[in-house]
C-alpha cells in the first residue's frame, strides 16, 4: 500500500456513500498529490476511444472492464450463444451501455444481444437496460424476482436522491477548479463538470426499464455451444444476486457477489453472504468475471474475500454483544489487525485493484476507508439474514 492509503477525509467517504467518488475539496496535500496521480494514469488510460476495455476469458466469453468515468461503471461478462450474445450487467447508464453494444459488435461478434440479465439492482449494474432494449426489442432482460422488485421499489428514488446531490458536486470541482494552479488540473476539473453535466442530462429524463423474465432459483438458457445457468444461491450483496455459470468454459460471473475489491455491504447480508458464495462454489469454474475489478484466474481469491467477510463479521458481533459502539469498532479494526486482510497479501492485492481499476478516481477509497465502510455496514446489517 501507497502513502495514498493512509488518509482519511469525512467528505470523501460522504461522497462514496451516497455512489459517487469523492472530489475531495479540502483534501491534504499528500492526497492532492496522490490524486494527481492517480489522474494521470486515468488520462492515460481514457486515451483511447472505448469506454471498455475487453479482455477474453475463454473462447466466447469475454470480460469488459470499464476505463474510468466520472460515475461508476460495473464489469460486464459476455458469453457468445450460437445464434446470440448473453450479457452480465448493464452500466450506469443507457449511453455506456450502448458505447457497450456497439464495441461488442465491433470487436467481438455481429450476433445481437438477445439476453441480458442484471445480476442485482444497483444503478450501476441496472441503469444501461434501456439500451439493450432500444438495440432489441425482442431482448430478455433477466433477472431475480426479489431483484426486479428492488427494482421497481427503489431504483427511481435512489437515482432522484443521487442526481440531487450533483449540482453540490459541480459547485465543488468548480471551488476546485479555481484553486487549479495547473493546465492539467483545470482539464481534470473540466473533465469532471462535463461528465457530471452529462449525467444530469442523460438521466434526469431516465427510461426506467424493468426486466422482462424474473426467477426465484434457477433458470437455464439452452444452446448447442454449452448451456448457461443463472442461478440465486443465497442473499449476499444484495437480497437477490444472480450468478451466472458456464460448465463448458468453466467461467462464473458473479455480480458484485465476488469483486476483486473489498466488498459493498451497504445492502448486503453479511451473515449469510459466505455460505452463499459457498454454494456457489460447488460449481465447477476456473475464472470468475467479478462485478468490479480484474478477473479472477483460479479461486484463491474468491476464498480470501469469503473468509473476510466471515471473519469481519464475527469479529463485530462479538464487539457488538459487547456493548462496543460503533465509534470504537472503527478504530480498533484496522487491516492490520485483521488476519484475513493479511493472510495471502489479500489486502494489498485489494489495493492495487481499487487503484487500478476504481472507476472513478474518488472510487479509490484506501483500503481502511473501505474496510470503515465496511464495519458500519456490517454493524448495522447483522440482523439481516
Ligand atoms: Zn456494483
Ligand atoms: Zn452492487
Amino acid at each position: 500500500m501507497g502513502d495514498c492509503d493512509h488518509h482519511h477525509h469525512a467528505s470523501r467517504r460522504d461522497f462514496f456513500r451516497r455512489g459517487f467518488g469523492g472530489i475531495l475539496a479540502g483534501a491534504s496535500i499528500l492526497e492532492e498529490a496522490c490524486f494527481r496521480a492517480s489522474w494521470a494514469r486515468a488520462q492515460a488510460r481514457a486515451a483511447t476511444a472505448h469506454l471498455f476495455d475487453v479482455e477474453k476469458v475463454a473462447e466466447g466469453v469475454f470480460a469488459a472492464l470499464p476505463k474510468p468515468a466520472v460515475l461508476n461503471n460495473c464489469n460486464a461478462a459476455i458469453f457468445v450463444l450460437s445464434r446470440d450474445v448473453l450479457v452480465v450487467d448493464a452500466h450506469s447508464t443507457p449511453s455506456a451501455a450502448a458505447a457497450l453494444i456497439a464495441q461488442i459488435r465491433k470487436q467481438i461478434t455481429e450476433k445481437p444481444v438477445r439476453y441480458l440479465v442484471n445480476s442485482h439492482f444497483h444503478w450501476d449494474h441496472t441503469q444501461g437496460d434501456a439500451a439493450y432494449k432500444k438495440a432489441n426489442p425482442q431482448i430478455e432482460i433477466i433477472s431475480s424476482g426479489a431483484t426486479k422488485q428492488l427494482m421497481s421499489q427503489l431504483q427511481r428514488d435512489r437515482l432522484k436522491a443521487q442526481l440531487e446531490t450533483i449540482p453540490g458536486l459541480i459547485d465543488q470541482v468548480k471551488m476546485r477548479r479555481s484553486y487549479a494552479k495547473t493546465a492539467r488540473d483545470r482539464d481534470w476539473a473540466d473533465d469532471q463538470l462535463r461528465q457530471l453535466a452529462a449525467y444530469q442530462a442523460e438521466m434526469s429524463s431516465y427510461p426506467l426499464e424493468l426486466p422482462t423474465v424474473s426467477f426465484d432459483k434457477t433458470h437455464v438458457i439452452k444452446d448447442a455451444a454449452g448451456d448457461l445457468e443463472l442461478a440465486f444461491n443465497g442473499k449476499a450483496h444484495t437480497a437477490g444476486d444472480v450468478q451466472v455459470f458456464s460448465a463448458s468454459k468453466k467461467v462464473l460471473a458473479a455480480g458484485d457477489t465476488i469483486i476483486s475489491m473489498l466488498p459493498n455491504i451497504n445492502d448486503g447480508y453479511p451473515r449469510p453472504w459466505p455460505k452463499t458464495i459457498d454454494t456457489a462454489a460447488a460449481w465447477k469454474f476456473e475464472k470468475i468475471i467479478v462485478g468490479h475489478g480484474s478477473v479472477q484466474h483460479g479461486r484463491e481469491r474468491m476464498g480470501q474475500f469469503r473468509n473476510y467477510i466471515e471473519d469481519l463479521t464475527a469479529r463485530v458481533e462479538r464487539a457488538r454483544q459487547a456493548g462496543t459502539p460503533l465509534e470504537d469498532l472503527q478504530r480498533s479494526i484496522t487491516p492490520g489487525s485483521l488476519g484475513t486482510l493479511q493472510a495471502g497479501g489479500f489486502g494489498s492485492w485489494v489495493a492495487e485493484n481499487l487503484d487500478k481499476y476504481a472507476v472513478y478516481l474518488g472510487d479509490k477509497t484506501p483500503l481502511e476507508e473501505r474496510l470503515a465502510g465496511n464495519v458500519s455496514a456490517v454493524y448495522n446489517n447483522l440482523g439481516k439474514s
